[in-house]
């Protein structure tokens, strides 16, 4: 059996790490990786492929650097040629992004099989490039992998029962990753205060939106003038805040480079709570029993909103000002739930493939 895994950006190279390593204790199975070339810094992607122990690309395909339709367009022109050569029995794409979708269309009119992990999440707003991936990928895929029943409802909502596409919920690859690399954190290379919240921003809809940030921003300096906030600052928000003139030098948020995925692992297991718009994050504050601060209007996740985990506070300082209060306060909760299955995703995901 031949599996083609498409990756493009850095949630997608932590969640292919978990499945590269069940794909190599399984003889039976060839594995190509093409990297589309989304995220291409060395600590955006080489770090992971290193650190994670995933396999050399055997594709790159450079594409970066382009607005929407020009990149996906031409990761669909790429990837096609790519399966032309290899003829996979199937394609692997995992969550929402421009590399997920152009994956997963190039493949299917192929007529390749496609798998989709991290499938059925809904934001349920349209104005996410995010949520317009998901919705064409799961639509083409031919597998489904859920990480949640959540996400299962989704699916049921829109009427998937009634098309013969496979779904499962087999857990969130993310829980394997965070439980397989716990024990190998590793402690980043600069100076960290004692006590501090993790904080990462770089959702479009809050980087391409000056009030948006602004506003995030204002009320992160405000609380770290209490408990410092060490972010790892994404390059698109970093060019956002040195065209707004952001005032580093005075800055009390203890701004660090992107780090690798072990040394974020020892930022969630030594923080006081998380403040993020990404979505992996808000289930790793989950996994390393830590409370979220989630700075966007709504979440995929939203279990851990139904369990008191994680609080909405979209971009207003006053909301985010007093989630912070909130979390500081709540230093009693129980995180003893398995809202993201056993920690097994990998092995469900691989062995339905072989018995399909
Ligand atoms: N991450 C990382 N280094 C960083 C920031 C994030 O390894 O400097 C990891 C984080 O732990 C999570 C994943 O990247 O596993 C989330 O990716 P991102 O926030 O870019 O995307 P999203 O999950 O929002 O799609």
């Amino acid at each position: 059996m031949k599996i083609v895994t498409i990756v493009g950006a850095r949630p997608q190279f932590i969640k292919a790490a978990v499945i590269s390593r069940v794909l190599k204790e399984k003889k039976s199975i060839q594995e190509v990786i093409v990297h589309t070339g989304q995220h291409f810094d060395n600590n955006m992607s080489d770090i992971f492929f290193e650190e994670m122990e995933i396999p050399k690309p055997n594709y790159n395909l450079n594409i970066n650097g382009l607005g929407h339709g020009a990149m996906t367009g031409q990761m669909l022109e790429k990837i096609e040629e790519v399966l032309i050569k290899e003829s996979p029995d199937w394609v692997l794409v995992y969550g929402d992004t421009n590399s997920t979708l152009a994956g997963a269309l190039a493949a299917k009119k192929l007529q390749i099989k496609v798998v989709h992990v991290e499938a059925g999440l809904r934001s349920f707003n349209m104005a996410m490039p995010e949520e317009i991936n998901r919705i064409l990928t799961d639509r083409i895929s031919d597998i489904l992998f859920c990480p949640t029943e959540t996400a299962i409802e989704n699916l049921n909502n829109e009427s998937y029962q009634n098309i013969s596409i496979k779904i499962l919920n087999v857990g969130d690859v993310m829980l394997d990753a965070a439980l397989f690399y716990a024990d190998k954190a590793k402690i980043p290379e600069v100076k960290l205060p004692k006590k501090f919240i993790l904080s990462t921003v770089h959702r479009a809809e809050n980087t391409d939106n000056q009030v948006a940030i602004t506003n995030i921003f204002k009320a992160l300096e405000e609380i770290s003038k209490e408990t410092p906030v060490v972010m790892p600052l994404h390059p698109r928000t970093k060019n956002k805040l040195v065209t707004m003139g952001y005032n580093f030098t005075n800055s009390k948020i203890c701004f660090i480079d992107p780090v690798g995925y072990l040394e974020m692992v020892f930022l969630l297991k030594n923080c006081e709570m998380v403040m993020t718009d990404s979505g992996g994050l808000q289930k790793e504050a989950y996994f390393f029993k830590k409370l979220c601060i989630t700075l966007r209007e709504e979440t995929e996740w939203v279990e851990l909103v139904k369990n008191g985990f994680n609080q909405i506070c979209g971009s207003n300082k006053e909301r985010i000002i007093i989630g912070y209060q909130n979390a500081k306060k709540n230093t009693t909760v129980n995180f003893a739930k398995g809202l993201y299955g056993n920690g097994d995703a990998g092995n469900k995901i691989i062995e339905m493939l072989i018995n399909y």
